[in-house]
């Protein structure tokens, strides 16, 4: 497999923010997000063995959460899934955080999918696999990063179309942040602000979470390996 790096932090996103997270980041990615923070993530990687991540992982103990995100972790699937279910036969909790245009059907049921709709403004709307709704249980979490009105209102429509809160334990809706380089930790950085996207939300009584990027006010937003 090809990493890009592996460290711990505490998780920065979804219904696990703030809890002490390992995170194995996985490189290449075939989307190209407009927003995208992980762009480094897209070309070159080191080649790490099965055991090697293993025993990197171990290293980090006692934590015992672990993330796979990327890039797209399910682009080295035939790889990843393995590795996924010895961890599982070995205690760990797992979570994955994938684009939602590789199919998750081979992902253990065990492990909580955190697994993105892309909207209009990411540039990559319609990348989601519609089959992919089937194989959401109630582990799982589906994020939507807003950007602008147009990006709530296409959030809005999927969520109550698919009845996605009797498909997914958490619905999230995160708002995009800025790529301009920032030493500040501030909302300032976002590129919606989230006073917002919280009026949105509250005029539609969406069954939805709020969800900011805590690692990006608790460091500078563009540092890496946090
Ligand atoms: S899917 Fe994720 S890693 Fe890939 S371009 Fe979009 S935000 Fe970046």
């Amino acid at each position: 497999m090809h990493l890009i790096e592996i460290y711990k932090s505490v998780q920065g996103e979804s219904s696990f923010a703030g809890r002490p997270c390992i995170f194995v980041r996985l490189a290449g990615c075939n989307l190209r997000c407009n927003w995208c923070d992980s762009e480094y993530t897209f070309t070159g990687g080191i080649p790490f063995t099965e055991e090697q991540i293993v025993a990197e992982i171990e290293k980090l103990a006692p934590v015992r959460l672990v993330e796979f995100t990327g890039g797209e972790p399910l682009l080295q699937a035939r790889e990843l899934i393995p590795l996924m279910q010895r961890l599982l036969d070995a205690g760990y909790e797992l979570m994955i955080e994938t684009s939602g245009e590789r199919l998750l059907e081979d992902v253990p049921a065990a492990v909580h999918k955190i697994v993105d709709v892309k909207c209009p403004a990411s540039g990559e709307g319609g990348s989601f696999r519609m089959e992919n709704l089937q194989a959401l249980t109630v582990r799982d979490e589906v994020k939507f990063v807003i950007q602008s009105r147009e990006d709530y209102e296409f959030a809005r429509a999927f969520i109550r179309e698919h009845r996605l809160e009797e498909k997914a334990g958490q619905i999230l809706l995160s708002p995009a942040f800025s790529k301009m380089p920032s030493l500040e930790r501030s909302t300032r950085n976002a590129v919606l602000d989230p006073r917002v996207l919280v009026e949105w939300m509250l005029e539609d009584g969406l069954a939805a979470r709020l969800s900011l990027q805590i690692h990006k006010y608790i460091w500078e937003p563009q540092k890496k390996g946090v």
